[in-house]
């Protein structure tokens, strides 16, 4: 069944509102999708909900990991369209979020909690790890960059899309002071998603393509953005990070 969903309706930009038929690679199947602002956001899939950023990531990892069916996947949320996509089609799916008032490997409604900066899983426990628009937000992106890199198998992958600036250097927002408390280098910047229920979530930094070097020299092989092969309406693709164990 096709139907707009109420959430979405606060994302129309009237100006903007476009609709096309076009592939979608999480329903593997042409759909129609639509534009509801100029940002890729707010391009969505009007069967599975997803947007270009979630589009261009299913694109480049079936591309770069093929069939899912025999990976451990392990993914950095517990919903939306990636998560269902990986859920229908991963071998075996592993999934978190991250809770304020909950531990490390701990459930909350049913959902483990996981800080990226401190896994609480065992070494090279998965194929693939990914995630969609997290790391900007994590305040310690280094440490969280090796724990990915020590649960992922030899030769595995990690695959995911952070906002990129353009230019060539990643510039430091804010940072996490030992006592806990966050000191803002620059003015404060917050992601709100409005097809969720979320609360602006604080963004420690913009990340440039320098973000490929800072991933190799938390171990990974091979660190490249790569652009979907497939197109994505709109000319709104997002460069996805593709990195290799
Ligand atoms: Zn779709």
């Amino acid at each position: 069944m096709i139907y707009i969903f109420p959430k979405l309706f606060s994302m129309i930009k009237w100006r903007h509102l476009s609709i096309c038929l076009e592939h979608c690679p999480l329903c593997m199947s042409r759909r129609i999708i639509v534009r509801l602002d100029e940002n890729e956001l707010a391009v969505r899939c009007l069967w599975c909900r997803s947007s270009a950023v979630t589009m261009s990531l299913a694109a480049v990892l079936s591309a770069a990991a093929g069939d899912l069916e025999s990976k451990e996947v392990y993914e950095l949320s517990s919903r939306g369209p990636l998560f269902k996509h990986l859920k229908q089609r991963a071998g075996k799916l592993t999934f978190s979020e991250y809770f304020d008032q909950v531990g490390p490997g701990e459930f909350h409604n049913g959902v483990q909690c996981q800080d990226v900066q401190n896994l609480t899983y065992s070494d090279k426990s998965f194929d693939i790890c990914t995630s969609t628009e997290v790391f900007e937000h994590v305040p310690d992106d280094l440490k969280g960059f090796s724990e990915i890199f020590r649960v992922l198998r030899p030769g595995g992958l990690f695959i995911f899309t952070v906002p990129l600036s353009g230019s060539v250097e990643t510039v430091e927002r804010a940072r996490l002071k030992p006592n806990g408390r966050i000191e803002h280098l620059l003015p404060p910047e917050y992601h709100i998603d409005p097809a969720r229920d979320h609360k602006g979530t604080l963004v420690f930094r913009n990340y440039g393509a320098d973000i490929v070097q800072r991933l190799k020299n938390q171990g990974f092989s091979e660190a490249k953005l790569v652009n979907p092969e497939i197109n994505i309406p709109w000319g709104l693709a997002r460069r996805v990070v593709v990195c290799t164990k």
